[in-house]
Parts: C-alpha cells; structure tokens; sequence
C-alpha cells in the first residue's frame, strides 16, 4: 500500500520514493514521471482529462440546451451571458469492484453551487498523468476536500469503504457560465470533454398552464359524460335502450371534446 512515510513518498504507480516536494502537495515521480497528489491520509495519482471543446463550442451547447424543453420558452434569446470562466475542476475519483465488476464514484474535491458534476462520465482511456509541459497550472483548482471526507460522503450513499479498489484526483475541464435572466443570476458548467451542460437550477418552464388543461380535461369529460346519459334519457325511451344510446353519445361527444383540447394544448407547449 503506498502510505506516507516521515520523509519520503512512495510513488502509487512504481513504489519509487521520492522526496517530499517543497509545497508539500504536487509530485512529479523522479521515476516514472507520474503526476502524484499527497493528500493528508492518502497519496494518490494525479489525472486529467483533455478538452475537445473551445469556449464557443462550449457556448454553443449552452445555447442548445437552453433551447431545450426543460427550459423556459426563448431562454437561448434572451439569456445574457455575464461572465465565463475556464478551468480544470479537481474530483475524487473512487473505483470500486463488488463482486468482480467495477464501478465509478466522483465526489468533488473542492466545494461548488454545481452539485450535478459528481454525474460526470469519464469515458475509459481518458485519463492521462498530468504534466506541467502538457498543462496550465494556472487553470487548475486546487483541491480542498480530504480524502477521507469526500470517502465518507460516498459512504453514506451507500458505498462500502472495503470495495474501494482505486483512489485517484482527477481534474475535468469546465467552462462556467454566468447569465442572468428575469433579474436573477444563474450559473451552468459546461463539461468541455463531453460538451455536456450541468446545472443545478435554471429557469424553468412554468407547470401552470399544464395543470390548468389538465384539470379542464378531466371537467370537460365529465360534463361530456353526463350529458350524453341525460340526451340518451331524453330521447330514449322505449324504442331505444337510453343506457346504450347515452354510451355511443358519449364516444362522438369524447372525440369532439377532444379536438379543442389537443388545439388547447399545442399552443400552450409553443407559447410557455
Ligand atoms: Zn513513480
């Protein structure tokens, strides 16, 4: 197991042991040249994933998504972006193995308003060693979870510290958006691997209008139904079973209530 030892650090990838660097928290192995983090009770492999997206692809996707049906209707017009930010978001990364299949489990490794990031996919084989030649420093967060908070955070969701096979901090590279709209001031993140959007809160599309025709809906098929058994009493009579003649009334009376209540609702889904 590597473990810190008083003056030295064992390499997680070689075992090589390596002095303590200077700020104490950034390795690179004299050995095999992986990119090492020391946290207090762990040391661990130090990964990053490469960006595909640049910042106008990635508000491109931000402007898709707004567009989206979630979202509320012109959200894409009229959302006016105030600020965006670039930089490589550290994550501890958890792979357990439970009975012979692996899994894994991301918990940020420093605090954000961005809760959804920990449901990021890292796709297989994009992890690579960070390299100071390769990357900006300057574009990295610096961690400040613990280890061991961020393993007890995956406890309680249910996940047994003794299938934890491999621990590693991974950094993910985010575009964040800040945009107001309405007045108020939202933020999303794009993934600039993926180019998918998280967010935590945007502005919606009201449910109002919705429930309304859905409780006018069910009125309307009421009174349909109703009607149709007292025009079927009404006509009825001896020669015709008003039972009967009330139920074929109610079919012509459903689909005719129909026809102003599917007009209804497309124009609420376009206007909303
Ligand atoms: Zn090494």
């Amino acid at each position: 197991m590597q473990e810190l030892t008083q003056s030295r650090i064992v390499c997680p990838q070689c075992a090589g042991e390596n002095d303590i660097p200077p700020d104490g928290k950034f390795l690179e192995c004299q050995f095999c040249g992986s990119a090492i983090y020391i946290d207090k009770s762990k040391v661990v492999n130090r990964f990053v994933i490469a960006s595909n997206f640049n910042e106008e692809q990635a508000e491109g996707n931000l402007r898709r998504w707004m567009a989206g049906n979630f979202q509320v209707k012109d959200l894409d017009k009229l959302a006016a972006i105030s600020a965006k930010n670039f930089y490589y978001f550290p994550l501890w990364y958890f792979k357990t193995n439970d009975a012979g299949s692996d899994k894994i489990y991301l918990q940020p490794a420093t605090s954000t308003s961005v809760s959804e990031i920990k449901n990021v996919q890292i796709p297989a084989g994009s992890m690579k060693s960070f390299s100071k030649k390769e990357f900006d420093e300057k574009q990295f967060v610096q961690p400040d979870v613990l280890y061991d908070n961020a393993r007890n955070w995956l406890e309680q969701t249910g996940v047994s510290q003794d299938s934890i096979a491999e621990s590693n901090l991974v950094h993910i590279p985010f575009y964040q958006f800040y945009y107001t709209f309405g007045g108020k001031q939202y933020t999303a993140m794009v993934e600039a691997s993926s180019g998918m959007v998280y967010a935590n809160i945007w502005p919606a599309k009201s449910e109002v209008p919705f429930k309304i025709l859905f409780g006018l809906s069910i009125a309307t098929f009421l009174l349909v139904s109703i009607l149709s058994f007292v025009i079927g009493f009404a006509i009825g009579g001896r020669s015709y079973n008003p039972l009967l003649l009330g139920e074929i009334i109610k079919v012509f009376g459903y689909g005719a209530a129909a026809v102003p209540l599917i007009i209804l609702a497309y124009f609420i889904a376009k206007k909303v």
